[in-house]
């Protein structure tokens, strides 16, 4: 059940169900919880350019999970509500880890902006460095006429599907 405890926002997934049927127990993103973590997984990740995003999504016990780009979220996840999920790129700061990019781009889930409060608490639980907030902040609506999820694009809050104005609140979950 989604909702707001003292850990954050729990997003349930809200994409399309034959990925969610397609999630392999198992085989969820690495949990990240140290720097050491993010230097080992990212040495696995072969030749990938460390600032190319990769996907991300926070656990409902608030630790970060990484995996390849391109990835799913809900299989990141092992198909689990998050507290966060997106993308981000890393880079080196006087010779520690920083989060670069940080987006909540997840069509999956859809994050609430409010999201990035659990992001921030998981790289900074891992002593990884980060920005103020979201670098791109992807503001995500469910139409109430149509159902379909629109992510608004310029402050334009019409639903691309069918013309419908979407609601200022947050409302993918509800
Ligand atoms: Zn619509």
């Amino acid at each position: 059940m989604a909702g707001v405890t003292a850990a954050g926002r729990r997003h349930r997934y809200v994409g399309p169900t034959e990925l969610l049927t397609a999630v392999r127990p198992g085989a969820e993103g690495r949990v990240v919880g140290s720097a050491g973590d993010l230097s080992a997984w990212l040495a696995g990740q072969g030749t990938a350019e460390p600032a190319e995003p990769f996907t991300f999504v926070v656990g409902p016990e608030g630790l970060l999970r990484l995996a390849p780009r391109r990835s799913e979220h809900v299989a990141c996840a092992g198909g689990a509500d998050v507290l966060g999920a997106g993308e981000m790129g890393f880079g080196r700061a006087a010779g520690l880890w920083v989060v670069r990019e940080v987006s909540n781009l997840s069509t999956g889930y859809c994050p609430h902006l409010d999201s990035w409060d659990a992001v921030a608490r998981a790289l900074d639980r891992a002593g990884i460095g980060r920005p103020a907030g979201f670098t791109h902040a992807v503001v995500f609506r469910r139409c109430v006429s149509c159902r379909e999820i629109n992510i608004v694009r310029e402050s334009d809050f019409v639903c691309v599907f069918c013309g419908s104005d979407l609601p200022a609140a947050w409302n993918v979950a509800a």
